[in-house]
């Protein structure tokens, strides 16, 4: 076997399909979201970056950089060690106690990032559960499915957003039987929102376990940014709640908020959560930071709310089709993996604006796009630089415009 030549006919494929990865390369800069330089052969140039996942800045904001600056000063670089041999530094403590907080539970558990705890969790919950059945939202994320594939659990997959369809599976397997209904509350691509209490009803006719991922909800929505569960008062109703620190807390890391049964359950048998070295001081003490803001301070997700909707209208205003939605992810639908890079290479190369092409498998082929996150950092002059510019691509592309 020729390992090098398969290795590259792969990548060939790829690229022959559009859908080869390109990462960009960009600096962020310290204190002044949404602004990054990129670099390139050419050498460094601004540019605004209008897909972040820090939806809220909070990567930049002064308190978070203040905290992080503080905990390097009295802890050092690294956590030293796993949770378990000499790695729980009083950040994490602190950290693990705001969190059960911030979604009204008994206890919480950090991990290194949201797909170690997504696939760390329902990877031990499903394996762990005798004969455990897990029902899984057909638009989950790839963290969830690859820990419910790998607890080797029967997985059902149920249509997405859909109680009436995870109802009838449940219905058709034995009472008996343990059952883990897993799902989001805003899935990433299309920024629908999961209907929570029609999903928990149905869970609890059929005693179900529920677990939620709230990963791009949780600073975002809710009076405290607990997430839509906060937002909808359901937070009490979720066996389990999961989410991210990297995201809108603009840090690292991710969590499960539970009964303290349930997250010492996980914290004692998930291998993804013992044999890892703990998150640095640092990040616990930025996102502690993060979450702390964002439990008093409603400025940032007002802001928000209030750019998605500018942009949303001056899309419309030009005809560029975007997926209406009740979230604050704006996907601009563009259908075509090549045109989708295409447009991002000129948006970035001439007008200094880096949005990522969002291609298969992230999303369905066809259905290929510019994911836009506005941020409360995006100023309205940034907004209308946007606007300028998809006019004019869209025009000179010719690309498909709203009917
Ligand atoms: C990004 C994402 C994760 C993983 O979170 P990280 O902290 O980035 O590892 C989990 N679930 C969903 C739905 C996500 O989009």
């Amino acid at each position: 076997m020729d390992y090098e030549q398969f290795f590259r006919s792969q990548l060939d494929q790829l690229r022959s399909e559009g859908r080869y990865r390109v990462f960009a390369d960009i600096e962020r800069h310290a204190g002044n979201f949404p602004r990054a330089t990129q670099h390139g052969d050419d050498g460094g140039r601004p540019v605004t970056v209008w897909c972040s996942n820090d939806y809220l800045g909070m990567g930049q904001h002064s308190a978070v950089l203040s905290a992080m600056h503080q905990a390097l000063d009295r802890c050092g670089a690294g956590a030293g060690g796993t949770r378990n041999i000499a790695g729980t530094n009083h950040y994490h403590v602190l950290l693990e106690a705001e969190l059960a907080d911030l979604h009204g539970k008994e206890a919480a558990l950090l991990f290194n990032s949201g797909y170690m705890s997504n696939w760390a969790s329902l990877c031990t919950l499903a394996h762990k559960l005798p004969n455990c059945a897990v029902l899984s939202d057909a638009s989950n994320h790839a963290s969830m499915i690859e820990g419910i594939r790998h607890s080797r659990a029967e997985c059902i997959v149920f249509r997405h957003n859909d109680p009436a369809d995870l109802a009838r599976h449940l219905a058709a397997l034995d009472p008996a039987r343990p059952k883990l209904v897993a799902f989001e509350s805003v899935y990433s691509m299309d920024g629908d929102i999961a209907p929570i209490a029609e999903i928990c009803d149905v869970a609890d006719r059929y005693n179900a376990m529920t677990y939620l991922d709230e990963v791009h909800a949780v600073g975002l929505y809710g009076p405290r940014g607990g997430g839509i569960s906060e937002r909808e008062g359901l937070a009490h109703r979720l066996t389990l709640i999961e989410g991210t620190l990297a995201k809108g807390f603009g840090v690292i890391g991710g969590y499960i908020t539970g009964s303290a049964a349930l997250c010492d359950f996980v914290r004692s048998y998930a291998s993804g959560f013992i044999f890892t070295t703990a998150l640095p001081p640092t990040v616990a003490a930025g996102a502690l930071a993060s979450i702390r803001h964002l439990k008093t301070s409603d400025a940032e997700r007002i802001a928000m709310h209030a750019r998605v909707a500018t942009l949303r209208r001056k899309l419309d205003a030009i005809g560029v089709p975007h997926l209406p939605n009740p979230s604050h992810i704006v996907p601009v639908m563009v259908g075509d993996a090549t045109l989708c890079k295409q447009i991002s290479d000129i948006l970035l190369d001439r007008f200094g604006i880096y949005v990522q092409p969002i291609n298969y498998p992230t999303v369905p082929r066809g259905t290929e796009r510019l994911r836009l996150t506005p941020s409360p950092l995006h100023t309205e002059a940034d907004i209308d630089r946007l606007i300028d510019a998809l006019r004019l691509v869209w025009r000179e592309m010719d690309v498909a415009r709203a009917a």
